[in-house]
């Protein structure tokens, strides 16, 4: 029989872990057609998560751990479970009930009548405001502008993945990694299936991803699968130049021609500080790209971590 594997990440989730596990196998438990797999990735919580897990290994032996030895981020802690992850497929959900269980039978479902990449889209989100959702609508506009490879609006890391592409997946070896993006790079032109569902709310604790974790997320989405940024600086270089080169023009025509010479401090200051603008903003963009290499180079191992499975038979479901 087929396997699919749930990697859940979860990082101070201590609230969530029961209720989640609960919903989880009440949906799980429906399905005959397929053995299932659970991997609940820690990554390096400081509450009670870790905690919350272990009791649950002793209960059920579908369940295993990988214990991130501390934070290493949502992105990463989601690769750490796919590396063990040792399914045919793989499902990937957040730990606090926003990526409802309810829809993992439709996902298998889909999985099994051939789809090789499940998706989900998420019609409303509960949780958000509208601010928040015009500030994510201009961010994915911006970033599907300038970005190459194409990054879908309200597609969460809910979705179902097949062994094949959890391989090419696992050929990715960036440091800074963005799995929206990755999987988009992938993404072949059939066998995708999208589900739409409705994001409840956080069932307890908080989100993750204050703003400057999210201002980090948008530049770090538009540097790692775009070099069009390095273009406009080179842009921004040409236009800088044109304008200083029409303003010089003019002050030679109106001092030489009209005989009507312009004061020389506002022109110099303007040209001077426009310059000055476009060297920053032309050296800040090189310097994101610079610092990625520098990231890039070290091919420093992704993450630590150590598989911790349910001990004995008798445990047995
Ligand atoms: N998460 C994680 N490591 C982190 C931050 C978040 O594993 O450093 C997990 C978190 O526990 C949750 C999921 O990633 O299961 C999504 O995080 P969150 O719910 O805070 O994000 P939001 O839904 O608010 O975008
Ligand atoms: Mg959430």
């Amino acid at each position: 029989m087929k396997t699919v594997s749930i990697v859940v990440s979860a990082y101070n989730e201590e609230g969530n872990i029961e209720k989640l596990y609960e919903e989880l196998t009440k949906e799980i438990d429906k399905i005959s057609k397929v053995d299932f797999e659970i991997l609940f990735v820690n990554d390096g919580s400081s509450d009670k998560t870790f905690l919350k897990i272990q009791k649950l290994l002793e209960r059920d032996k579908r369940l295993k751990m990988v214990n991130l030895k501390r934070n290493f981020g949502h992105e990463i802690a989601m690769t750490a479970g796919m590396d063990y992850a040792k399914g045919d497929a793989v499902i990937f959900m957040d730990a606090d009930l926003q990526h409802p269980p309810l829809y993992i039978p439709q996902m298998v479902d889909a999985w099994l009548e051939g789809a090789e990449i499940v998706l989900t889209k998420r019609v409303d989100n509960m949780a958000t405001s509208w601010l928040y959702k015009l500030c994510a609508k201009t961010f994915y506009f911006i970033l599907n502008l300038l970005s190459e490879t194409k990054i879908g609006e309200s597609m969460p890391d809910f979705r179902l993945i097949d062994r094949k592409y959890v391989d090419f997946l696992k050929g990715f070896n960036e440091q800074d990694r963005l799995f929206r993006g990755l999987l988009s790079w992938i993404m072949p032109n059939d066998k995708v299936k999208v589900i739409d569902f409705v994001a409840p709310n956080r069932f307890s604790g908080v989100s993750k991803y204050n703003f400057f974790k999210s201002l980090k997320l948008a530049i770090d989405s538009i540097t790692q699968f775009s070099v069009r940024p390095l273009h406009l600086a080179t842009w921004f270089g040409f236009a800088g130049a044109a304008c200083s080169i029409f303003l010089g023009l003019w002050v030679i025509f109106e001092h030489f021609v009209q005989h009507n010479p312009t004061p020389g401090y506002a022109t110099i200051v303007s040209v001077v500080g426009f310059v000055g603008a476009v060297q920053l903003i032309t050296l800040g963009i090189i310097g994101e790209y610079i610092g990625k290499i520098h990231i890039e180079v070290k091919k420093r191992p992704l993450y630590l971590a150590d598989l911790i499975e349910g001990k004995d038979d008798k445990n047995e479901k």
